[in-house]
């Protein structure tokens, strides 16, 4: 399977909570779109891998990604070291995406940041045509960065107010998070997905008006953006 974009990110349920509503998007203007999670999520303290493995599936019906995978790195110690390197090269050569989306560079989160460095150096070693391993050498072209979790500034928003409630649909498939079993209600998670919810909610409503629109997924690229149109430039100035 080919791809136009591949969301990759640390745990299940980051994609969704973070650029659920872009994936859902571009799989509407026709794109083929995939999320890598690079953990199970097995360190999560709600649930457990099958149940999260199930939710994850219906949550990437719900945005209808064409793909998705795990890559198996072990949850709580995402690393960009060489073997995950690789097998995250791996999976490139063989989706072959334009454009791959990686959460943003600095985070709370080890998962997080560490997810940014392994994802940008997979795409990279995935190009090398040396490399020992399987496949024809690709390279993406474009890396986005999502900076919701994180709230630096974008350098665009992708609205997405058709697509937001979906992408809460997306998110509320994570059940086991929202509704956790009897045994495990007593315990205190730091920003559990219910608390995060509603904060996502806060940074879509935040990154829509910063476009005028009522909500939106913040990004950043490290290249400047091109415009070849300067009279169709969306977003009212006056
Ligand atoms: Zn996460």
């Amino acid at each position: 399977m080919i791809l136009d974009l591949l969301a990759i990110a640390a745990h299940p349920d980051d994609v969704e909570l973070t650029c659920g509503g872009t994936l859902l998007k571009s799989a509407k203007l026709g794109y083929k779109t995939g999320i890598l999670d690079l953990t199970a999520g097995e360190m999560g303290t709600r649930g457990t891998p099958e149940i999260r493995a199930k939710e994850s599936a219906l949550a990437a019906k719900l945005l209808k990604v064409s793909w998705r995978g795990t890559l198996g790195v072990p949850d709580s110690d995402v690393q960009p070291s060489r073997q995950h390197k690789l097998a995250l090269a791996r999976v490139i050569r063989q989706l072959r995406p334009r454009t791959v989306i990686l959460p943003y560079w600095e985070a709370r989160h080890p998962d997080h940041y560490h997810a940014s460095t392994l994802g940008y150096e997979g795409c990279f070693l995935a190009g090398l045509k040396q490399l020992p391993l399987e496949g024809e050498p690709f390279r993406p072209f474009k890396i986005l960065y999502c900076t919701s979790f994180e709230g630096m500034p974008p350098t665009f928003i992708v609205d997405i107010t058709e697509q937001y409630d979906a992408r809460r649909r997306a998110i509320l498939a994570y059940r086991s998070q929202f509704r956790p079993a009897k045994s495990e209600r007593k315990q205190r998670v730091f920003l559990a997905i219910d608390e995060l919810d509603a904060r996502m909610d806060l940074v879509a409503r935040h990154a829509g008006s910063l476009i005028g629109v009522k909500y939106g997924e913040p990004f950043l690229q490290k290249e400047l953006l091109q415009i070849d149109d300067v009279v169709q430039l969306p977003v009212r100035s006056i």
